[in-house]
C-alpha cells in the first residue's frame, strides 16, 4: 500500500510563517506584497506536487526565498532591454535598426518630459502644425517642394498609394514585387490600399516600352520600388527613375519611387555601393519619394515622404494621414537627426549609423586587440581568445552587395560547446548577442561600443564560474 503523502505535505511551510522570516520581510519591502504573495503560493504549489510525486523538493525557508527571489526578479525586469549587438549588422531590424545620435536622445527626453510646442505656432499664439517641426529641414535637405512624415515607410507607401491610386491602376516592373523583412510586400500593401497591381516586364528584364504599352485610362501612378535589399545580377535592365518622370508627363500621370532604405548622404566614398541619394531622385522630377527614417539615414522609426507641392498636399488631405501619423518623440529624434545633416561631416561623426558603417577597418583592428588584451588581463581561463577578419553587413535591407570588411573577436570556449557559450552570453543581465561561425562565437567590433566592453568583460568571467556540464 503505497505511503499516505499527508505528513511529507506537512513539511511545507505556510505563507504566514515564510513572511515573518527575515529574507520575507526584506523582499517585501522592495516588492509589491500582492505579487509576492501570488508567487510564493506558485511556488509552494509546485512542492506540493512535487512531493506528491514522490520528489524531494528544497523545502527550507532560505531555499524558497531563493527561489523566489529569481521569480520575482524576472517578473518584474523591463522585456524591452538593451543588448550588446556584436552581429556586425548594423541596421539589425530584429536588435533596433538605427541607435539615436547623442542631440536626438536628448530631444526625445526633453518632448517626453515637458510640455512642447508640437502643434502651437509660437508665433501666431495658435494652434500650429506637427509636420512643421520637420518640413523645412527635410525640403532643405532634399531640395523638394514638400514633405510629410508618418509612422514609417510601410505606412508612407500605404499612403501614397491610397491617396493616388485608390480603386485605379498602378504599374510596376515584376522585378520590383519584393517582400521586406517577411512583412512588408510591396503587392500586399498595394491591394491594401485598393490599388490594383499592374505588373509589367519580367523578373530580370523592364523596358520602358513595357510601361508604355501598360498605360490605359484606368491607370494612376507609374511606381518604382528601389530592390534595396537584394540585386539581380547579370543580364538585367530596369527603367530609370528619370525615364520613367518623362513617360508620366507624356501621360499626365504621376510617379513614386519608393526608396525604401534612403540615404541623405552619398557613402560610395567610403566603400560602400553607390546608392540613389534622395536628392538625386527628387532631381529626377518625380512627385513622390517615401524613405524610412530609421535605415541608412540613422534616425528613429519613421516613414517621410517628399515631392511635389500638389501631391504632398493630397497625400495630407487624407483621413489615413491622422491615423499613420508621427508621435511627439519620434518627430523629436528625427529634427534632431536631420539638423546634424546640415553639417555633413557632423553627420558622419555623430549619427551611430553613419559612423559605424565609415569606420575603417584599421580602426577596427586596434580596436579588437586592445579589446583582446583588457580581456586577456582578467585571467579567463575558460576561453581562448583571438582577433580574426570578417565581414560585416549593412543591414535594413540596404546595401546588398556591400561587404564592409571588419574584425572580430573570436572565442573559443574550453569548456562546453561553442552554443552553450552563445547561450550563456544570450542570457547574461546585458545580453550578447554574436555569430557563430567554424565552431568560434565571433563578435564583431563594427557594431561594439566602448560601454559594452566592461559588458563583455563581466559575461565572460561569468562564464568562467559556470560548472561544466559532464
Ligand atoms: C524597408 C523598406 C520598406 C519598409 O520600411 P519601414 O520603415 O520598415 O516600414 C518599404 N520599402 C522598401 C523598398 C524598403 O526597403
Amino acid at each position: 500500500m503505497p505511503q499516505s503523502p499527508g505528513p511529507a505535505l506537512r513539511r511545507i511551510p505556510s505563507v504566514t510563517l515564510l513572511l515573518t522570516d527575515p529574507a520575507g520581510v526584506e523582499i517585501l519591502s522592495a516588492y509589491p506584497r500582492p505579487l509576492v504573495i501570488k508567487l510564493l503560493r506558485e511556488i509552494l504549489e509546485q512542492k506540493r506536487r512535487d512531493l506528491l510525486a514522490g520528489r524531494e523538493p528544497q523545502l527550507s525557508p532560505p531555499d524558497l526565498w531563493q527561489e523566489l527571489g529569481l521569480r520575482i526578479k524576472a517578473k518584474t525586469a523591463y522585456h524591452l532591454r538593451r543588448v550588446v549587438n556584436g552581429t556586425g549588422v548594423v541596421i539589425h531590424t530584429n536588435l533596433g535598426r538605427s541607435l539615436l545620435a547623442r542631440p536626438a536622445a536628448a530631444q526625445v527626453e526633453l518632448a517626453a518630459r515637458y510640455y512642447s510646442n508640437l502643434e502651437f505656432d509660437l508665433t501666431l499664439g495658435r494652434r500650429g502644425s506637427r509636420y512643421s517641426h520637420v518640413e523645412e529641414l527635410l525640403t532643405e535637405l532634399t531640395g523638394a517642394e514638400a514633405a510629410l512624415v508618418v509612422n514609417n515607410n510601410a505606412a508612407a507607401v500605404l499612403l501614397a498609394l491610397d491617396t493616388l491610386a485608390q480603386g485605379r491602376e498602378v504599374v510596376v516592373s515584376r522585378g520590383q514585387l519584393v517582400e521586406i523583412g517577411g512583412s512588408f510586400r510591396v503587392p500586399e500593401v498595394m491591394s491594401r490600399s485598393g490599388a490594383l497591381l499592374h505588373e509589367v516586364g519580367t523578373t530580370n528584364k523592364t523596358h520602358l516600352r513595357d510601361y508604355e504599352n501598360a498605360v490605359n485610362e484606368r491607370t494612376a501612378l507609374l511606381l518604382k520600388v528601389h530592390t534595396s535589399n537584394f540585386r539581380i545580377l547579370g543580364f538585367t535592365s530596369e527603367v530609370s527613375l528619370e525615364e520613367l518622370v518623362v513617360l508620366g508627363k507624356t501621360h499626365g500621370l504621376p510617379v513614386m519611387e519608393d526608396l525604401g532604405s534612403g540615404s541623405l548622404l552619398d557613402l560610395s566614398p567610403f566603400g560602400l555601393e553607390k546608392e540613389p541619394t534622395v536628392s538625386e531622385a527628387v532631381r529626377t522630377g518625380a512627385d513622390l519619394i517615401t524613405f524610412s527614417g530609421d535605415k541608412l539615414l540613422g534616425g528613429p522609426q519613421a516613414g517621410i515622404l517628399v515631392g511635389k507641392k500638389a501631391v504632398i498636399q493630397m497625400v495630407r488631405a487624407n483621413p489615413l494621414t491622422r491615423a499613420l501619423r508621427i508621435d511627439k518623440l519620434t518627430l523629436a529624434a528625427l529634427e534632431a537627426t536631420l539638423h546634424l545633416y546640415r553639417q555633413p561631416t557632423r553627420a558622419l561623426q555623430e549619427i551611430p549609423t553613419l559612423n559605424l558603417l565609415t569606420t575603417p577597418p584599421a580602426a577596427l583592428r586596434r580596436r579588437a586587440r586592445r579589446l583582446l588584451h583588457y580581456l586577456n588581463r582578467s585571467n579567463l581561463s575558460s576561453v581562448t581568445l583571438e582577433v580574426l577578419p570578417t565581414v560585416s553587413q549593412v543591414g535594413g535591407g540596404a546595401l546588398p552587395l556591400s561587404s564592409l570588411p571588419s574584425y572580430a573577436l573570436a572565442l573559443l570556449p574550453l569548456k562546453g560547446t561553442v552554443n552553450d557559450l552563445e547561450a550563456h552570453l544570450r542570457s547574461q543581465p546585458i545580453p550578447i548577442i554574436g555569430r557563430i561561425e567554424k565552431d568560434r562565437l565571433l563578435l564583431d567590433l563594427r557594431t561594439i561600443q566602448e560601454v559594452d566592453i566592461p559588458v563583455i568583460r563581466e559575461s565572460l568571467t561569468a562564464w568562467v564560474a559556470v560548472p561544466q556540464n559532464p
